[in-house]
């Protein structure tokens, strides 16, 4: 499997991020996409993936953070504009193969919606100028979000709904434009619409996740979660699908690679 969200740079694994790839292996967890949310997390993302052959690297800027970029009426600073060059540098870095977490939160609303508005406009245009892919974070903004990428042009290089959570809507969008859907321990939880999901999405759409240390599968709720507990989220997949797990880790892994590189090739971007 690979774990195609994961933040191992958080202080929650502070000291153990190499115990915890470690257990994850053991687990079958050969892969890991740490996704950057910030400069310094993108920044850590990188050494993260310097230091193990397993681990890729995303950098971006998360809609939560997207005052780094914008001001509260949606016009780029001049501190934004250097950020965007930092984001541009880690980009051409060769093991940065997608440009995240961008987006926008509605549902947290962290920061004011004419900033993020700006910072997903940028950061779309800066994943088509470096030529990668996208890890969208959206939570309760699809409208919104698919009204700025109108405006923007459809990401070249497709992307990844991370955490998905839209409607069946979404899943027909996703289909049509080549995206595909990362599902993570929430499939597990009891009354989750994503069940439903999954199965109208079908396995080639789907990417496994953690979102570690958030939100555990069951049953480890109320837990740091770690991505050894993917095998959980892996299995429900397989269930829901009636396929067997070993068919939907392979096939899911072969939609990791094709999408962001194979994280064991010596110059993961040849891939594509
Ligand atoms: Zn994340």
């Amino acid at each position: 499997m690979i774990d195609s969200h994961v933040h191992l740079n958080r202080r929650e694994f502070d000291g153990q991020a190499d115990q915890v790839v470690a257990r994850a292996r053991q687990e079958g967890v050969t892969g890991f996409l740490n996704v950057g949310y910030d400069l310094i997390s993108s920044r850590e993302s990188i050494a993260l993936a310097e230091g193990d052959s397993a681990i890729l690297a995303t950098a971006g800027i998360h809609p939560h953070d997207a005052l780094l970029l914008a001001d509260e009426h949606g016009q780029l600073t001049s501190e934004g504009e250097q950020a965007l060059e930092e984001l541009t540098k880690m980009a051409a870095h060769p093991r940065v193969v997608a440009i995240g977490e961008i987006g926008l939160d509605y549902y947290r609303d962290l920061s004011p919606r004419p900033a993020q508005h700006a910072a997903l406009a940028a950061q779309l245009s800066l994943a088509d100028r470096v030529s990668l892919p996208v890890v969208f974070h959206v939570r309760d903004a699809w409208p919104e979000t698919l009204e700025q990428i109108d405006k923007c042009g459809v990401p070249q290089k497709m992307g990844v709904l991370h955490s998905f959570s839209g409607d069946e809507e979404t899943v027909v969008w996703a289909r049509q434009h080549g995206f595909l859907l990362g599902i993570g321990g929430p499939v597990t939880y009891k009354n989750s619409k994503l069940p439903d999901l999954v199965a109208a999405a079908g396995v080639d759409m789907i990417l496994l996740e953690t979102d570690a240390p958030w939100l555990p599968p069951v049953p480890h709720r109320g837990q740091r979660n770690e991505p050894a507990y993917l095998s959980h989220t892996l299995k429900k997949v397989a269930e829901i699908l009636d396929m067997e797990p070993a068919e939907v880790d392979h096939r899911t892994t072969e939609s990791f690679i094709k999408l962001f590189g194979d994280p064991a090739a010596p110059s993961v971007r040849s891939i594509s």
